[in-house]
């Protein structure tokens, strides 16, 4: 059985004795008597770091030993010196031991059990049973920020059977041996195998980023510590920027975003009413025709021509086209409701450069020609 030294979250370096290490699909399988490494479990990532600086690959649980995988043999009873990867460890010690005040508050506060906790680079989600609202989830993070200002011990022990059973603590297992209890001194007792730091200040800002309802209870996206001081960072350059690019009080930028959005909407719907009367323009020109017809309107889009052939076509008993220029040639719609332009679109595309289709009774596309040809092909009158 290997001695677990993690038990003490601040042991960064540690001399044990090589108790085994076998040949393994991938690199060597060491044991030790002891070790500080945290091996994968409880929703945290094994640690990692160097024995003798060997790189340690990965840490698992065997049974009562613990495994390093490492890719060079050691001989047994040499004794090594460990130490693991401290920034990583603590990062993560900061972000597990913070969500447990989170959890023990929410569950003293509202009776929340945490059925759910998944700790990655976007931080750490937590599900709780209990469907909170804002002014809720608020409470939570100030209260999880007290137990942080207050600087409580976090104490691990194991009691046995007996003691076990007169003790109220928050368990995702139904275990009842070699328990091991994590308890926050006045927030939080709750059973896990991971390390913890040993007092509540160095887990430093509680941020609970983002909330959802999930399975008909709350699911908290939170960062402590270090990784919450990053996401404060990385939050103040954004605001800066708006703040800087709408010439706006940092503390002002959503209303400015919202005027910002109204004064789009009011040009948008300006702008709306100026394309609207440059059609009006040409459609109030059209007339009755046996013949083709051509409109040429380059303020007009797609939507524009459509609009154009839409009218034009039902004052024209042949084909009507509409044409905008564009940086080749021109976009054209073309319509009528005599002649079926499935096969026109062929004649006209292949003799005037031009790709589009269509419907029998409207074709959309664009050709690489000049007005003078477009005319002539169709042999229309322009109007
Ligand atoms: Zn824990």
């Amino acid at each position: 059985m290997t001695e677990r030294l993690y038990d003490n979250g601040h042991i960064k370096e540690f001399n044990a004795k090589v108790i085994a290490c076998n040949k393994a699909d991938k690199g060597y399988e060491l044991i030790l008597d002891k070790t500080a490494f945290f091996p994968n479990g409880g929703g945290q990532l094994a640690d990692g770091g160097t024995i003798n600086g060997i790189a340690v690959l990965d840490v698992n649980e065997k049974g009562t030993d613990i495994v390093h995988t490492v890719e060079k043999e050691f001989a047994v009873g040499l004794t090594v010196h460990g130490a693991i990867d401290w920034e990583t460890r603590f990062n993560r010690m900061q972000n597990h031991t913070g969500e447990h005040i989170v959890c023990g508050v929410a569950h003293r506060l509202y009776g929340c059990e945490n059925t759910g906790f998944h700790m990655g680079t976007f931080g750490i989600t937590c599900d709780l049973s209990v469907l909170l609202n804002e002014e809720q989830i608020k409470e939570i993070e100030y209260e999880a920020n007290r137990a942080v200002f207050e600087n409580v011990p976090v104490t691990v022990f194991y009691p046995d059977k007996e003691e076990l059973n007169t003790i109220d603590y928050r368990s995702k297992l139904d275990l009842t041996e070699n328990v091991r209890l994590v308890r926050i001194e006045g927030y939080d007792l709750c059973a896990c195998c991971a390390p913890h730091v040993l007092n509540t200040g160095e887990v430093g800002l509680i941020k609970i980023l983002e909330h959802y309802s999930h399975r008909g209870g709350t699911r908290l996206l939170m960062k402590c510590g270090w990784d919450a001081l990053e996401d404060y960072n990385e939050k103040c350059r954004s605001v800066a920027a708006v703040s800087a690019s709408l010439c706006a009080k940092q503390n002002e930028i959503a209303q400015a975003v919202e005027s910002l959005k109204t004064e789009k909407a009011k040009l948008d719907y300006e702008l709306e009413a100026i394309k609207l009367s440059q059609l009006n323009k040409y459609i109030n020109r059209l007339q009755l025709s046996e013949n083709n017809v051509c409109v040429f309107a380059d303020e007009a889009d797609s939507d524009g021509l459509r609009e154009i052939v839409n009218k034009g076509k039902e004052l024209c008993t042949a084909i009507f086209a509409a044409f905008s220029a564009d940086a080749t040639g021109y976009k054209y719609c073309i319509g009528s409701n005599s002649v079926d332009l499935r096969g026109f679109a062929k004649e006209f595309n292949s003799a005037l450069n031009g790709r589009g289709g269509g419907r029998p009774e409207m074709i959309q596309g664009s050709v690489a020609a000049e007005k003078e040809k477009i005319i002539a092909f169709l042999n229309a009158t322009e109007m």
